[in-house]
């Protein structure tokens, strides 16, 4: 292993409460939605130390959580919370997928414009809120910067560069990415194109590049050029995600496992 890829959200940064607020101020630009205001009204209200505990603690934010894993881009988290909304039981992809059809390709369209300007909105007038909104995963920041002399770490994220540099630099480990190993959404919609990326910046191999991610469609599309992927197990994704990455030949691992796994 030359290259250790990771993807930032799910794997380096607990970040789906960001994710809920920026989406529930999203929903709401274009959409009346009884259920979404009354949390985000709730969640203003809240004293910035304690908004992200009351975040995780919602019975919403818990059901966003499980269709996570059925979704690929921004707007599938308005898709999230138009079911928690309309109290849609989408238990599978089939499910989602068609829920997501009935709501049409404006709603999708609409919601992907104002997520992103939404965040960006979020993060100048609220820095400090949004910052306590994206922490990061403890347990692997401390492998990252104990194994940074062992191998070139390197992130394939959909998440915009900006917000990725920031959050890096807040948890302390801004330093261990050499230039360029950071490859951010502009790289393209599949994570196969962070991978080319990366093998093109590191001149490396392929099958010379770990790569690990939250979702298991993500690794499915990179598995078929030969680098070695690894299901997040601690990232947004339940059993149901496990047993298709199991069925595809991907591992699944835990924090605990992976330090061994990776380094002997
Ligand atoms: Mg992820």
């Amino acid at each position: 292993m030359k290259v250790l890829a990771l993807d930032f959200d799910g794997v380096i940064s607990d970040s789906a409460p960001e994710c809920f607020w920026v989406s529930l101020r999203t929903l709401l630009r274009f959409r009346p939605s009884p259920t979404c205001e009354a949390l985000l009204v709730d969640f203003e209200a809240t004293d910035r130390l304690f908004i992200r505990e009351k975040i995780v603690a919602s019975p919403q934010y818990q059901k966003f959580l499980k269709l996570m894993p059925l979704g690929n881009r921004a707007e599938d988290f308005g898709v999230a919370l138009q079911a928690i909304e309309l109290r849609a039981e989408l238990d599978d992809q089939a499910t989602y997928d068609a829920f997501f059809r009935e709501l049409g390709a404006n709603f999708a369209a609409e919601f992907h414009r104002y997520f992103y300007w939404e965040r960006e909105a979020f993060r100048g007038a609220q820095p400090e809120v949004w910052e306590t909104l994206s922490v990061p995963f403890a347990g692997l920041i401390e492998i990252l910067k104990a194994r940074s002399g062992d191998v070139n770490l390197a992130v394939a994220t959909a998440k915009d560069g900006h917000s990725v540099a920031t959050l890096l630099a807040n948890y302390g480990i801004a330093s261990l990415f050499a230039d360029g190993a950071v490859v951010d959404k502009e790289a393209g919609r599949s994570k196969r194109a962070h991978l080319r990326t990366l093998a093109e910046r590191f001149d490396v191999a392929f099958d010379e590049i770990t790569f690990i991610d939250d979702k298991a469609n993500h690794l499915m599309e990179t598995q078929q050029l030969g680098v070695r992927c690894l299901l997040a197990q601690w990232g947004y994704n339940g059993e149901r995600e496990h047993v298709v990455a199991r069925e595809n030949g991907i591992g699944v691992i835990s924090l605990d496992a992976l330090e061994p796994y990776l380094f002997g």
